[in-house]
């Protein structure tokens, strides 16, 4: 089983190789070769089999081939851990709840698989440096994910004052294996200076480099599983017509979503949903893929603006904008009207979104309402709106819960090394870390 760079100057790699590197040298994205369908008959028995089955069958039809199945058992279990429930929010809206890993957010999907599989992939004595930009989650979700994980050293570099408090305790408490720079710029700056590290060969040869942020192919893999666990939760309801709605900033999450669709999954239509930051819905429209610097807004983990699984995205659709747009529709939406929706939802139903749900609820509403479809809405709450306490309080005029395992993270001591958004500066950083 081979992988393929999407800009196809860079030579195939195998699993291994493209887990590793992250990123192939042409900056393209790594692929997986073939996606294979998976039969009908694991379709008819979806609905009986439990999540963690689920999960196993998809892995194994995705790199059963080189992971052996009792090992892989091992990995899928050990990472899929937590359950994914489709809970009723109104007729036909459904919330597919990712938050209740770790972190209380959907990144701990795709970090504790990849740490995982890499510690399967890792040999003797071998020692591994992740190098991570986050605009929050995916930081707290790698640092969790990796913490203590023997040969492997993390690096995450996230911009100053755009996390929450309480992912910047996420990612700076951790200590051990775990160092936090704090950036001064956004989080497009840090992600250009890791683009940059990984094509740099002195460093990235010096510090056996790797990325685990949403380019990475083992974390794409586990955001397929929760699709297929979704589907079988609403067919035993008796509902075989699905709309997904993704909030999206890379577009990792929904490219799990296509990859399942391209096993079969029935999917009647994809909704991409951002906040301002609509670089994607405009692509959509137009047919114009024309990045720009981002803006922040309150669902800040959406807040990309050249979003970097946008050529898988088309790849799955072999390139085809015709494809891309039978599948998927675009929205977005402003902070003014995140907040209105996300105090009606609560006085209307008690459900409690995060601003990045909230995006994901408002376009599976629309999106259901403006086609006529009698199709199932389930929009992805990506994380729990704990998580994003000091926005969504004060929208509700009520307190939400901290649950028992963040408390304890909130008063620990910030370690945190402070950098310019300047790749020099990270570079002579990690070369004096390493020496
Ligand atoms: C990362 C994140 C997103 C966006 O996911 P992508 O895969 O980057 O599109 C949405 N919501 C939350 C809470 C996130 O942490």
């Amino acid at each position: 089983m081979k992988l393929y760079s999407t800009k196809r100057e860079a030579a195939e790699v195998t699993l291994k190789e493209a887990v590793f590197k992250g990123l192939p040298e042409d900056n393209g994205l790594y692929m997986l070769e073939q996606i294979p369908a998976l039969p009908s008959s694991f379709f008819d028995k979806l609905p009986n089999l439990s999540f963690q089955e689920i999960a196993f069958e998809v892995a194994n039809a995705l790199i059963g081939r080189v992971v052996p199945a009792d090992e892989l058992k091992v990995i899928v279990e050990d990472a899929i851990n937590f359950p994914a429930p489709a809970v009723k929010v109104e007729e036909n809206l459904y919330s597919l709840e990712l938050f209740h890993g770790p972190t209380l957010a959907f990144k701990d999907f795709g970090a504790r698989f990849m740490s995982r599989l890499m510690g399967y992939f890792l040999s003797e004595g071998e020692t591994l440096h992740i190098l991570v930009a986050t605009s929050g989650d995916t930081g707290s979700a790698v640092a969790q994910g990796f913490f203590n994980v023997p040969g492997i050293k993390v690096t995450i570099l996230y911009p100053k004052g755009k996390v929450s408090h309480i992912q910047e305790q996420q990612l700076t408490t951790n200590g051990g294996n775990v160092e936090a720079l704090e950036i001064d710029g956004t989080f497009d700056d840090c992600q250009r200076m890791v683009k940059q590290a990984f094509l740099d060969k002195e460093l990235s040869e010096a510090l056996n480099l790797s990325s685990a942020n949403s380019i990475n192919i083992s974390r794409l893999i586990p955001q397929s599983f929760y699709y297929f666990n979704a589907y079988a939760q609403l067919k035993k309801e008796g509902k075989d017509k699905v709309v997904f709605c993704v909030p999206s900033g890379n577009f990792g999450n929904l490219c799990g979503g296509l990859i399942a669709h391209t096993m079969g999954l029935p999917v009647e239509k994809f909704v991409a949903a951002t906040n301002d930051n609509h670089i994607v819905p405009t692509y959509l429209e137009t047919g114009k893929f024309e990045p720009k610097p981002s803006v922040s807004t309150l669902s800040n983990a959406m807040d990309v603006g050249n979003p970097s699984n946008f050529p898988r995205m088309t790849e799955l659709f072999g390139n085809s904008y015709e494809s891309v747009t039978e599948h998927i529709v675009g929205k977005h939406y402003s902070d003014e009207e995140v907040k209105v929706v996300i105090n009606e939802v609560q006085k209307a139903t008690g459900y409690v979104m995060c601003p990045h749900t909230a995006i994901a609820y408002m376009g599976a509403r629309d999106y259901l309402k403006e086609s006529g479809s009698d199709a199932a809405g389930v929009f992805l709450s990506t994380a729990h709106p704990v998580k994003f306490h000091d926005i969504v309080s004060p929208i509700i005029g009520e307190e939400i819960d901290i649950p028992a395992r963040l408390k304890e993270i909130v008063d620990r001591e910030k370690q945190a090394v402070n950098l310019p958004a300047d790749y020099e500066a990270l570079k002579a950083h990690l070369m004096s870390v390493t020496v």
